[in-house]
């Protein structure tokens, strides 16, 4: 049986971004393992008790979700609330869906202060973006799942191959 794959619902055409949206993404590899049962969707800001819309949350002082999963920083929202709680929770939740499911490897929105892998906002909500991770990828990679960028679909698909 192929690994499963965690995967950020908004990927799928889910509406449960902030701000309602989805980013959808139209690949033949994504539908074809979708076909497959392979694709395990999560939102963990949904999950973790946010509602949609939702104002924009990035990582407080340029930090990574490391930081956050540590409490040595939070995430606020655009409005300076404190929403660490649901982001960690979520982060939880994602984790014990792949693990249930055996995942061994995730597909998640870049950019995300949950699902962001390569880079994620700065925390000063001004658009720009640095080297990181949010704080679902974070968890993820600590328990050795493998995490890969919407943009590394391709990297992903190479990986799963060398495994059979
Ligand atoms: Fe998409 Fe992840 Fe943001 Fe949910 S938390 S909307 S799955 S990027």
């Amino acid at each position: 049986m192929p690994a499963k794959i965690l995967v950020s619902a908004c990927l799928l055409g889910d509406p449960v971004r902030y701000n309602g949206s989805d980013k959808r993404i139209d690949h033949p590899l994504l539908a074809e393992w979708q076909r497959e049962g392979l694709l395990v969707p999560i939102c963990p800001e949904v999950a973790g008790g946010l509602p949609t819309p939702r104002p924009p949350a990035e990582i407080e002082g340029g930090g990574n979700g490391d930081d956050v999963l540590e409490g040595r920083l939070r995430i606020l929202d655009a409005s300076g609330n404190d929403v660490s709680a649901p982001f960690i929770t979520g982060a939880g939740l994602a984790l014990r869906l792949a693990q249930e499911h055996g995942c061994r490897f995730a597909l998640l929105t870049d950019g995300s202060p949950s699902c962001g892998s390569r880079e994620i906002h700065d925390g000063s909500f001004s658009g720009f973006r640095h080297s990181g991770e949010g704080a679902t990828a974070a968890l993820l990679r600590r328990h050795g799942i493998e995490v890969f960028a919407h943009s590394e679909l391709d990297a992903l698909a190479a990986r799963i191959a060398e495994e059979h």
